[in-house]
């Protein structure tokens, strides 16, 4: 039997501070969730605008596999707009604790919240819901009350039964003894639905499932009011690598899945979140890494590519040769000791300036040397640029052509246009050469980043494409365009 998986990130998660997401952006998820393989998509709460009843009956139109579910209160005008949107189900709760009967439905006895629920599940039932029924704040509620309560529930047509730590101050020893005791009374499914406050959650829900909990609820990179809901990534892995559990989770979408997460609900996951994070495959150089490149079990518990992404590894400003050699390796790649030579010069550059070098910083650098010629008919002597707010960008060149030295200046729009017009101008007694397209990128982030700037040039009806790599933008151009001509004039 597979554990059954609420995802709520459309729900629970899209009530963390500073997320909204538009309809189409629930939808797109909502895709994406399917696709991961979760049995139930909690996509929002009908009744709250408009554009959540849009996006739950846009999701419940789309053909997914997962059932769809909207939260509802106890309440008709809930159960009415959920139906109206066309979700197959709704998980809906009932104040449970003293404090939160209190505080929603003011006067109102632990009786009088059974007699509303009764009615609210009939109700349900006849508008033709799954109806999933749960206390809220049952962790902090008489459980006595609790087990009244779901008993009148289950007769009243409850599908399934949700135990739910609001509020996050589960144990995991509570949560087995809570979910055993909830199994022994009932024969329904039960789930439990927990929060981080404690930073418990994803041990209070596997220790839910081992104390017999059919069903889940968890949220993709942890998202979910205050700290969050029981991390979907990190339960899924320790439920089915740790406890031999098992989900029907297609486990190579889990990293796709948080990017798309994280991208929409712009919640940033830290770069030491379990699976999900950046640094949870990345690897610094030195002994780790070495050990590593012989067999990835020494320091990896588990290949990335199981949950779809990959290893990273970043040298320091201590790279060694037999590093960078290890990782050229495992890209493929093959340099001569010249070429060898001065790959490490630039990474250790980059390197000396604070930087840390990140392995698709290796794989540009690579790239760019491995291209440069030997027999190279234009060098760069020298170069100065003036650029500011109140002047033309200009700069002037020292190149080498053949056996010549030409000097040049150029202005331009930019400091980069000006070099590059006047190394035109320097080469234009030589050869005709016309720049067909331009594209820089930040390898990573910073403005200390690494620049890999692209550019294809034509003479005649020759075209070239050649690169360069600095943390300089202007430089990176400028290479780049130098090796173009040298690949075009050879
Ligand atoms: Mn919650």
């Amino acid at each position: 039997m597979s554990v059954i998986i609420l995802d709520t990130t459309l729900r629970d998660g899209e009530q963390t501070p500073g997320v909204s997401l538009s309809v189409e952006q629930k939808l797109l998820i909502a895709e994406a969730l399917d696709k991961l393989g979760v049995d139930i998509i909690e996509a929002g709460t009908a009744i709250s605008s408009e554009g959540e009843f849009k996006a739950i009956k846009a999701i419940s139109e789309a053909g997914l596999k997962a059932e769809i579910c909207s939260f509802a209160r106890i309440k008709f005008e809930d159960i009415d707009s959920a139906a109206d949107a066309n979700a197959d189900s709704i998980f809906m709760v009932a104040p449970s604790s003293d404090i939160h009967i209190a505080s929603k439905f003011p006067g109102k006895t632990r009786e009088d919240i059974i007699e509303m629920s009764v009615q609210a599940i009939e109700y349900a039932k006849e508008r033709g819901l799954i109806v999933e029924f749960g206390g809220e704040d049952a962790s902090r509620a008489d459980f006595n009350f609790i087990l009244e309560l779901y008993r009148h529930g289950v007769d009243a047509g409850a599908d399934r039964l949700t135990f739910t730590d609001t509020v996050g101050v589960f144990t995991p020893e509570r949560a087995f003894e809570t979910m055993s005791n909830l199994k022994k009374e009932f024969k329904l499914p039960v789930a439990f639905h927990g929060h981080d406050d404690f930073g418990l959650a994803t041990s209070n829900t596997v220790f839910a499932v081992k104390g017999g909990a059919d069903e889940i609820h968890v949220a993709m990179n942890g998202l979910g009011e205050r700290a969050g809901n029981a991390a979907l990534e990190e339960v899924i892995m320790a439920l089915e690598f740790l406890y031999g559990k098992k989900t029907k989770i297609n486990k190579e979408m889990i990293y796709p899945t948080s990017q798309l997460v994280e991208r929409l609900t712009r919640v940033k996951v830290p770069p030491n979140k379990a699976v999900v994070g950046e640094n949870a495959f990345r690897h610094e150089s030195g002994i780790h890494t070495s050990a590593l490149l012989k067999d990835t079990k020494t320091y990896e518990p588990i290949s990335p590519e199981i949950i779809g992404r990959r290893r990273s590894l970043v040298l320091g400003k201590h790279a060694g040769r037999a590093g960078v050699e290890a990782i050229m390796r495992e890209m493929g790649y093959k340099a001569t000791p010249e070429q060898m030579k001065e790959i490490l010069k630039r990474i250790k550059d980059i390197g000396d300036k604070g930087k840390r070098v990140t392995d698709a910083d290796v794989r540009t650098i690579v790239e760019t040397v491995l291209q440069i010629k030997k027999e190279r008919r234009v060098e760069l002597l020298d170069l100065s640029i003036v650029s500011g707010a109140n002047i033309m960008p200009t700069a002037s060149v020292k190149l080498r052509i053949g056996n010549d030295q030409v000097v040049e200046a150029g202005v331009g729009l930019g400091p980069v246009d000006a070099a590059i017009n006047a190394i035109r101008k320097a080469i234009k007694n030589y050869t005709d050469v016309e720049l067909v397209s331009y594209h820089v990128d930040a390898i990573t982030g910073g403005t200390d980043a690494l620049v890999d700037v692209i550019v294809q040039l034509k003479k005649g009806d020759k075209i070239v494409t050649a690169r360069g790599a600095r943390t300089d933008i202007i430089m990176a151009s400028v290479e780049a365009f130098i090796e173009g001509l040298n690949m075009l004039i050879s």
